[in-house]
């Protein structure tokens, strides 16, 4: 069965470990623009160039950017049966094209990752010392917590009336959180 999922929650929250975990284990691409555009900057594509000083000051790269990739990526052939969107939307107006892009109610549920702000803190800077990705410095990061909760976290209440929103704790090991990301998805089947 094709199964569409979005992934929401805020940066450090796990949400690129447990989708790429998920995404394998029911068999869809797992499409994540954050590893997209990071993937366009080492390529030094057109696209990477016009993306890296933002990602790396913690904003948000233009809309109608996005917009077009994610379309263009929802459109390849290994989406048709399904996908686990990661990253994108990130605000009303990437929602909104989405709706209209893959029409409204075609998401089957989104799973929402829920961990206090000291812990996402904590955890973006342990990544910043062990991976080095140019936006996990702390200035940054702020940056990045102030552009999720201003932008992306009203997107919960928007899709609420006609996709159900899972809320998970994100809190505790990779293992744990994936069970309950597991049995909360077989639930609401
Ligand atoms: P995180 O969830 O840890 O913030 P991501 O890997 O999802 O990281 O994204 C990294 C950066 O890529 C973001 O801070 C932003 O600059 C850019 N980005 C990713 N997805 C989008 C999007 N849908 N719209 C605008 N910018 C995006």
């Amino acid at each position: 069965m094709g199964r569409r999922l979005l992934f929401l929650g805020p940066p450090g929250a796990g949400k690129g470990t447990q989708a790429v975990r998920l995404a394998r284990a029911i068999g869809v691409p797992h499409i994540s623009t954050g590893a997209m555009l990071r993937q366009a900057v080492a390529d030094g594509t057109e696209l990477g160039r016009q993306a890296e000083a933002i990602m790396t000051a913690g904003d948000l790269v233009p809309d109608e950017l996005m917009i077009a990739l994610v379309a263009d990526r929802l459109g390849q052939d290994d989406a048709a049966c399904g996908y686990l969107l990661d990253g994108f939307p990130r605000n009303v107006h990437q929602a909104a094209a989405l709706d209209s892009a893959i029409g409204e109610g075609a998401l089957e549920a989104v799973v929402l990752l829920d961990v206090a702000e000291d812990e996402l803190v904590a955890r973006l800077l342990q990544r910043a010392r062990q991976e080095g990705r140019a936006d996990d410095n702390e200035d940054t990061i702020r940056r990045r917590l102030h552009v999720y909760r201003e932008e992306t976290a009203p997107l919960v209440g928007y899709p609420e009336h006609r996709v159900e929103v899972i809320g998970i704790d994100g809190a505790g090991t990779v293992d744990a959180v994936f069970s309950r990301i597991v049995a909360s998805l077989a639930e609401s089947r």
